[in-house]
Protein backbone atom coordinates (compact mmCIF):
# COMPACT_ATOMS: atom_id res chain seq x y z
CA UNK A 1 0.00 0.00 0.00
CA UNK A 2 1.50 3.10 -0.85
CA UNK A 3 2.57 5.56 1.69
CA UNK A 4 1.79 9.81 1.94
CA UNK A 5 4.80 10.50 -0.02
CA UNK A 6 4.61 8.05 -2.75
CA UNK A 7 0.96 9.14 -3.12
CA UNK A 8 2.43 12.73 -3.41
CA UNK A 9 5.06 11.67 -5.51
CA UNK A 10 2.43 9.94 -8.07
CA UNK A 11 -0.33 12.89 -7.43
CA UNK A 12 2.67 15.36 -9.28
CA UNK A 13 1.84 14.25 -12.80
CA UNK A 14 0.85 17.62 -13.74
CA UNK A 15 4.25 19.23 -12.05
CA UNK A 16 6.00 16.99 -14.17
CA UNK A 17 4.30 17.50 -17.00
CA UNK A 18 4.54 21.41 -16.61
CA UNK A 19 8.53 21.42 -15.55
CA UNK A 20 9.12 19.14 -19.38
CA UNK A 21 7.18 21.67 -21.46
CA UNK A 22 8.93 24.53 -20.41
CA UNK A 23 12.31 22.66 -20.43
CA UNK A 24 11.10 20.86 -23.59
CA UNK A 25 8.20 22.71 -25.74
CA UNK A 26 5.08 21.33 -26.10
CA UNK A 27 4.96 20.00 -28.99
CA UNK A 28 7.84 17.32 -28.56
CA UNK A 29 6.13 16.23 -25.62
CA UNK A 30 3.02 13.78 -25.92
CA UNK A 31 0.77 11.25 -23.88
CA UNK A 32 1.54 10.54 -20.47
CA UNK A 33 2.50 6.83 -20.09
CA UNK A 34 3.02 6.15 -16.25
CA UNK A 35 4.63 6.49 -12.72
CA UNK A 36 7.14 4.57 -11.38
CA UNK A 37 8.88 4.66 -7.64
CA UNK A 38 12.47 4.78 -8.07
CA UNK A 39 13.50 4.70 -4.09
CA UNK A 40 12.79 6.02 -1.42
CA UNK A 41 11.01 9.49 -2.02
CA UNK A 42 11.98 9.41 -5.61
CA UNK A 43 9.78 8.38 -8.19
CA UNK A 44 9.43 8.81 -12.16
CA UNK A 45 6.66 10.07 -14.57
CA UNK A 46 6.77 8.98 -18.20
CA UNK A 47 5.57 10.81 -21.11
CA UNK A 48 5.77 9.73 -25.02
CA UNK A 49 7.91 11.64 -26.96
CA UNK A 50 6.85 13.13 -30.24
CA UNK A 51 9.63 14.61 -31.60
CA UNK A 52 10.28 12.49 -35.30
CA UNK A 53 14.12 12.36 -34.51
CA UNK A 54 13.25 10.06 -31.56
CA UNK A 55 10.75 7.87 -32.52
CA UNK A 56 10.40 5.50 -29.99
CA UNK A 57 11.61 7.40 -26.96
CA UNK A 58 9.67 8.47 -24.25
CA UNK A 59 10.54 11.11 -21.81
CA UNK A 60 11.35 10.71 -18.05
CA UNK A 61 10.35 12.92 -15.46
CA UNK A 62 12.49 12.00 -11.79
CA UNK A 63 11.03 13.93 -9.34
CA UNK A 64 11.35 13.79 -5.17
CA UNK A 65 9.86 15.23 -1.96
CA UNK A 66 11.52 15.60 1.42
CA UNK A 67 10.33 13.89 5.00
CA UNK A 68 7.71 16.66 5.86
CA UNK A 69 7.39 18.81 2.70
CA UNK A 70 4.47 19.54 0.85
CA UNK A 71 5.99 20.04 -2.62
CA UNK A 72 8.32 17.61 -5.12
CA UNK A 73 10.78 18.96 -6.60
CA UNK A 74 11.98 17.80 -10.00
CA UNK A 75 15.74 16.36 -9.90
CA UNK A 76 15.94 15.43 -14.02
CA UNK A 77 14.78 15.25 -17.27
CA UNK A 78 15.95 12.94 -19.64
CA UNK A 79 15.15 10.40 -22.53
CA UNK A 80 14.78 6.80 -22.27
CA UNK A 81 14.59 4.28 -25.63
CA UNK A 82 11.06 3.00 -25.88
CA UNK A 83 9.09 -0.04 -28.31
CA UNK A 84 10.69 0.26 -31.74
CA UNK A 85 13.77 3.00 -30.76
CA UNK A 86 16.55 3.12 -32.86
CA UNK A 87 19.72 1.72 -30.80
CA UNK A 88 23.40 1.55 -31.37
CA UNK A 89 24.56 -1.93 -31.67
CA UNK A 90 25.48 -3.55 -28.33
CA UNK A 91 29.33 -3.35 -28.18
CA UNK A 92 31.65 -5.22 -29.64
CA UNK A 93 35.56 -5.80 -28.53
CA UNK A 94 37.53 -4.69 -31.36
CA UNK A 95 39.47 -8.20 -31.33
CA UNK A 96 36.12 -9.69 -32.54
CA UNK A 97 34.97 -6.79 -35.26
CA UNK A 98 38.25 -7.09 -37.38
CA UNK A 99 37.53 -9.24 -40.50
CA UNK A 100 39.93 -10.90 -43.03
CA UNK A 101 41.87 -8.33 -45.29
CA UNK A 102 41.09 -5.46 -42.55
CA UNK A 103 44.47 -4.74 -42.03
CA UNK A 104 45.34 -1.63 -44.21
CA UNK A 105 48.79 0.95 -44.61
CA UNK A 106 50.14 2.01 -41.22
CA UNK A 107 47.92 -0.39 -39.44
CA UNK A 108 49.40 -2.67 -36.76
CA UNK A 109 47.30 -5.64 -35.24
CA UNK A 110 49.05 -7.71 -32.47
CA UNK A 111 48.57 -11.47 -32.62
CA UNK A 112 46.93 -13.02 -29.61
CA UNK A 113 49.93 -15.10 -27.68
CA UNK A 114 47.13 -18.05 -27.69
CA UNK A 115 46.06 -17.57 -31.17
CA UNK A 116 45.10 -21.08 -32.31
CA UNK A 117 46.67 -20.52 -35.53
CA UNK A 118 49.87 -20.44 -33.97
CA UNK A 119 51.76 -23.17 -31.93
CA UNK A 120 55.70 -22.37 -30.51
CA UNK A 121 58.58 -22.78 -33.19
CA UNK A 122 61.87 -24.28 -32.41
CA UNK A 123 62.43 -23.19 -28.99
CA UNK A 124 66.78 -23.74 -29.15
CA UNK A 125 66.85 -20.50 -31.03
CA UNK A 126 70.42 -19.95 -29.01
CA UNK A 127 71.50 -23.22 -30.51
CA UNK A 128 71.51 -21.52 -34.02
CA UNK A 129 73.26 -18.48 -32.96
CA UNK A 130 76.67 -20.31 -34.28
CA UNK A 131 75.07 -21.90 -37.27
CA UNK A 132 73.44 -20.28 -40.80
CA UNK A 133 70.15 -21.05 -41.46
CA UNK A 134 69.12 -22.26 -44.76
CA UNK A 135 65.96 -21.81 -46.26
CA UNK A 136 65.00 -25.46 -45.22
CA UNK A 137 65.71 -24.40 -42.18
CA UNK A 138 63.31 -21.94 -42.14
CA UNK A 139 60.27 -24.09 -43.88
CA UNK A 140 60.68 -25.90 -40.93
CA UNK A 141 59.69 -23.19 -38.34
CA UNK A 142 63.58 -22.92 -37.21
CA UNK A 143 64.32 -19.43 -36.20
CA UNK A 144 60.93 -18.67 -35.83
CA UNK A 145 59.22 -18.11 -32.15
CA UNK A 146 55.39 -19.56 -34.09
CA UNK A 147 54.74 -21.43 -36.65
CA UNK A 148 52.04 -22.03 -38.42
CA UNK A 149 49.64 -24.73 -36.43
CA UNK A 150 47.34 -27.62 -37.96
CA UNK A 151 44.59 -25.54 -37.22
CA UNK A 152 45.48 -22.48 -38.33
CA UNK A 153 46.95 -24.49 -41.70
CA UNK A 154 43.04 -26.23 -42.20
CA UNK A 155 41.44 -22.73 -41.54
CA UNK A 156 43.82 -21.39 -44.64
CA UNK A 157 43.05 -24.49 -46.80
CA UNK A 158 39.61 -23.87 -46.31
CA UNK A 159 39.28 -19.93 -46.75
CA UNK A 160 41.25 -20.57 -49.90
CA UNK A 161 39.63 -23.41 -51.55
CA UNK A 162 36.50 -21.33 -51.18
CA UNK A 163 37.63 -17.97 -51.97
CA UNK A 164 37.75 -16.42 -55.34
CA UNK A 165 40.92 -18.39 -56.50
CA UNK A 166 39.65 -21.55 -55.52
CA UNK A 167 37.33 -24.34 -58.08
CA UNK A 168 34.47 -22.54 -57.24
CA UNK A 169 35.09 -19.36 -58.64
CA UNK A 170 33.43 -18.22 -62.09
CA UNK A 171 36.69 -17.68 -63.86
CA UNK A 172 37.42 -21.79 -63.20
CA UNK A 173 34.03 -22.69 -63.73
CA UNK A 174 34.18 -21.04 -67.27
CA UNK A 175 37.05 -23.58 -68.27
CA UNK A 176 37.85 -27.05 -68.32
CA UNK A 177 41.84 -26.74 -67.99
CA UNK A 178 42.88 -26.24 -64.31
CA UNK A 179 46.03 -24.75 -62.92
CA UNK A 180 47.56 -28.31 -61.98
CA UNK A 181 48.21 -28.89 -65.56
CA UNK A 182 49.44 -25.27 -66.31
CA UNK A 183 52.76 -24.05 -66.92
CA UNK A 184 52.53 -21.09 -65.18
CA UNK A 185 51.37 -22.99 -61.61
CA UNK A 186 54.09 -23.27 -58.92
CA UNK A 187 53.39 -25.19 -55.80
CA UNK A 188 54.18 -23.52 -52.54
CA UNK A 189 56.30 -25.10 -50.03
CA UNK A 190 55.48 -27.50 -47.15
CA UNK A 191 52.22 -28.98 -46.75
CA UNK A 192 49.74 -26.40 -47.94
CA UNK A 193 51.78 -26.86 -51.50
CA UNK A 194 49.78 -30.38 -52.15
CA UNK A 195 46.80 -28.13 -52.78
CA UNK A 196 47.95 -24.48 -53.41
CA UNK A 197 50.87 -22.32 -55.97
CA UNK A 198 50.58 -19.33 -57.22
CA UNK A 199 49.87 -17.93 -60.27
CA UNK A 200 52.73 -16.73 -62.46
CA UNK A 201 50.81 -15.66 -65.92
CA UNK A 202 51.00 -11.77 -65.97
CA UNK A 203 47.95 -11.73 -68.08
CA UNK A 204 46.10 -13.91 -65.89
CA UNK A 205 44.03 -11.86 -63.18
CA UNK A 206 45.36 -14.04 -60.59
CA UNK A 207 48.95 -13.42 -61.37
CA UNK A 208 51.20 -13.21 -58.31
CA UNK A 209 48.46 -14.85 -55.63
CA UNK A 210 47.79 -18.19 -54.22
CA UNK A 211 45.54 -19.98 -56.31
CA UNK A 212 44.21 -23.90 -55.34
CA UNK A 213 45.10 -26.90 -58.35
CA UNK A 214 42.08 -26.93 -59.08
CA UNK A 215 41.44 -23.17 -59.58
CA UNK A 216 41.85 -22.44 -63.43
CA UNK A 217 41.16 -19.85 -66.06
CA UNK A 218 41.71 -18.83 -69.83
CA UNK A 219 45.16 -18.19 -69.34
CA UNK A 220 46.30 -22.10 -69.04
CA UNK A 221 49.49 -22.63 -70.77
CA UNK A 222 48.30 -25.54 -73.15
CA UNK A 223 45.20 -23.95 -74.37
CA UNK A 224 45.14 -24.11 -78.00
CA UNK A 225 42.70 -22.02 -80.63
CA UNK A 226 42.38 -22.69 -83.92
CA UNK A 227 42.49 -18.60 -85.04
CA UNK A 228 40.82 -19.45 -88.35
CA UNK A 229 37.71 -20.74 -86.59
CA UNK A 230 37.68 -17.16 -84.99
CA UNK A 231 34.95 -15.04 -86.94
CA UNK A 232 35.92 -11.79 -88.18
CA UNK A 233 34.42 -8.92 -90.05
CA UNK A 234 35.24 -6.95 -93.10
CA UNK A 235 36.66 -3.73 -92.45
CA UNK A 236 34.66 -0.78 -91.17
CA UNK A 237 34.95 2.39 -92.32
CA UNK A 238 33.34 5.13 -90.24
CA UNK A 239 32.98 8.30 -92.53
CA UNK A 240 31.50 10.46 -89.71
CA UNK A 241 34.61 10.92 -88.28
CA UNK A 242 36.61 12.18 -91.06
CA UNK A 243 39.43 14.18 -90.67
CA UNK A 244 39.35 17.30 -93.07
CA UNK A 245 41.94 20.01 -93.97
CA UNK A 246 40.80 23.10 -95.21
CA UNK A 247 41.44 23.74 -98.70
CA UNK A 248 41.74 27.21 -100.74
CA UNK A 249 39.35 27.37 -104.49
CA UNK A 250 42.88 27.68 -106.31
CA UNK A 251 44.08 24.96 -104.57
CA UNK A 252 41.16 22.43 -105.65
CA UNK A 253 41.12 24.21 -109.50
CA UNK A 254 44.95 22.95 -109.48
CA UNK A 255 44.19 19.41 -108.09
CA UNK A 256 41.09 18.98 -110.52
CA UNK A 257 43.60 20.70 -113.53
CA UNK A 258 46.43 17.95 -112.54
CA UNK A 259 43.71 14.86 -112.53
CA UNK A 260 42.57 16.08 -116.29
CA UNK A 261 45.91 15.82 -117.52
CA UNK A 262 46.81 12.51 -115.89
CA UNK A 263 43.72 11.23 -117.61
CA UNK A 264 44.57 12.49 -120.65
CA UNK A 265 48.45 10.35 -120.37
CA UNK A 266 46.45 7.93 -119.82
CA UNK A 267 44.42 7.58 -122.91
CA UNK A 268 47.16 8.63 -125.00
CA UNK A 269 49.04 5.13 -123.23
CA UNK A 270 46.01 3.30 -123.97
CA UNK A 271 46.21 4.18 -127.99
CA UNK A 272 49.83 3.96 -128.02
CA UNK A 273 49.27 0.25 -126.27
CA UNK A 274 47.23 -0.93 -129.06
CA UNK A 275 49.06 0.17 -131.70
CA UNK A 276 47.01 2.52 -133.91
CA UNK A 277 48.23 4.91 -135.71
CA UNK A 278 46.93 8.86 -135.05
CA UNK A 279 46.20 8.45 -138.80
CA UNK A 280 43.23 6.48 -138.23
CA UNK A 281 41.49 9.10 -136.23
CA UNK A 282 41.94 11.72 -138.94
CA UNK A 283 38.27 13.43 -138.51
CA UNK A 284 38.55 15.65 -141.50
CA UNK A 285 39.62 12.77 -144.09
CA UNK A 286 36.32 11.22 -142.68
CA UNK A 287 34.45 14.06 -143.88
CA UNK A 288 35.80 13.93 -147.05
CA UNK A 289 35.09 10.72 -147.92
CA UNK A 290 31.48 11.15 -146.83
CA UNK A 291 30.89 14.15 -149.43
CA UNK A 292 31.92 12.12 -152.13
CA UNK A 293 29.71 9.46 -151.17
CA UNK A 294 26.92 12.03 -151.44
S1 LIG B 1 47.26 -18.87 -65.78
FE1 LIG B 1 45.20 -19.53 -65.07
S2 LIG B 1 45.32 -21.77 -65.18
FE2 LIG B 1 47.46 -21.01 -65.19
S3 LIG B 1 48.11 -20.99 -63.06
FE3 LIG B 1 47.32 -18.95 -63.51
S4 LIG B 1 45.15 -19.05 -62.88
FE4 LIG B 1 45.88 -21.18 -63.06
Amino acid sequence: MANALETKLSNAKDVARKFLVEEITEPRVGEYLGFAVEGENVATHKFKCVDKAYVGWNWAVTIAIAEKASEVTVSEILLLPGEGAILASSWIPWEQRVEPGDIGIGDVLPTAPDDIRLVPGYTGVDDLFDEKLTPAGWEVGLGRFRVLSVPGKDETAIRWHEGDRGPRAAIAEAVTDKCVSCGFYVAISGSLGQSFGVCTNKFAADDAKVVSIDHGCGGHSEIVVDLHSIPTGGMVFDDNNLDTTPVSDEEVVVEEVSEIEEEDDDDDTEVEDLGLSTDVIDESELDDEEEDED
